[in-house]
């Protein structure tokens, strides 16, 4: 029986003090405790950022990548090793600006991973620059001015590039937040949580306070559970396109919603995997992953002959 111990490391964390990232460490250990996986069967990757160190703090594979790239290594690490729960983390920043190409093009192609989005409307790293996610006409502490781009809505991207598991979370509700990523990672498909994280050294405008309503004249939560207003966001017939498309069109509807913000699971829908695609018309990878073929002694003779 493995304990929460075994997915802890000893590398010394230097995240700001209450920095919301603790809270999505903690969700994501609870998730691999809670669904008993081998750290040794769980490969998790990052881009750069705050969030980027992540990988440093869970005792699991990992790879600290590139800014804007953590998607498409993850993608070469699933389809290479498919027996891998595999999980990619990054910031707002990083996945939807300079990598919201490859967000985009990984909701296309169903593969099976989930993809943990830290977001809080800066870039923490490098002293709070607004994000893609900051919606224009705001102003945190960090920016000298109010933002004059608006911000993307990364629920209602996902819904356009095709996820096929769509939910949001919230990162000082790990035990929630935990039982949204246990469902992203049991769904077969590409998996996009949303994390409402908070940055209490850049962004004065998401606090912990504000979620929590304290500002308000009756203090109350400016966030609610989708559950509990009776959505379900699930795709029953995944051949009905009227269907898909009513979900969908629920999914983008509710995520526009800001007060209160709805936190569960939008939108999902079962469907074939990249995988399964791959392997049909690679049937050798089928039969048998790639880091299990012998890629070093192959034959190209034939290849070469047929190109002369
Ligand atoms: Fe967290 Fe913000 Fe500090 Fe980065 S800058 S560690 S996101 S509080
Ligand atoms: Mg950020």
């Amino acid at each position: 029986m493995l304990e929460l111990k075994n997915y802890r490391t000893q590398v010394h964390n230097d995240w700001c003090p209450g920095c919301g990232d603790f809270g999505i460490v903690n969700a994501i250990q609870m998730t691999l405790l809670e669904m008993q996986l081998e750290p040794h069967r769980v490969a998790i990757f990052s881009g750069i950022g705050c969030s980027a160190k992540t990988p440093h703090y869970i005792n699991a594979y990992g790879f600290h990548t590139l800014h804007g790239r953590v998607l498409p290594i993850a993608t070469g690490a699933k389809l290479a090793n498919p027996g891998l729960t595999v999980l990619a983390v990054g910031g707002d920043g990083d996945g939807l600006g300079i990598g919201a190409g490859h967000f985009v093009n990984t909701g296309r192609r169903n593969l099976d991973f989930a993809y943990v989005l830290y977001d809080n409307g800066v870039y923490g790293l490098t002293k709070g620059q607004a994000s893609p996610t900051l919606s224009k006409g705001k102003k945190t502490k960090s920016m000298p001015e109010q933002a004059i781009q608006d911000g993307i809505n990364p629920v209602a991207m996902a819904v356009a590039s095709g996820y096929t598991f769509i939910a949001r979370g919230y990162a000082l509700e790990p035990k929630y937040l935990a039982s949204i990523i246990v469902k992203a990672i049991q769904h077969k498909g590409s998996a996009l949580v949303d994390v409402l994280q908070t940055c209490p050294t850049y962004n004065d405008l998401y606090t912990k306070e504000w979620y929590e309503g304290a500002d308000l004249p009756e203090k109350r939560s400016r966030l609610y559970k989708l559950e509990d207003k009776g959505y379900d966001g699930k795709v029953q017939d995944p051949t009905d396109a009227q269907e898909i498309v009513a979900k969908k069109a629920a999914a983008v509807a509710r995520s526009y919603e800001t007060d209160p913000i709805p936190i569960g699971i939008y939108y999902q829908i079962e469907l074939p995997t990249y995988e399964d695609a791959v392997g049909q018309r690679i049937p050798a990878l089928a039969e048998k992953p790639l880091v299990e073929q012998d890629v070093f002694h192959r034959d190209v003779t034939p290849l070469l002959e047929a190109m002369r």
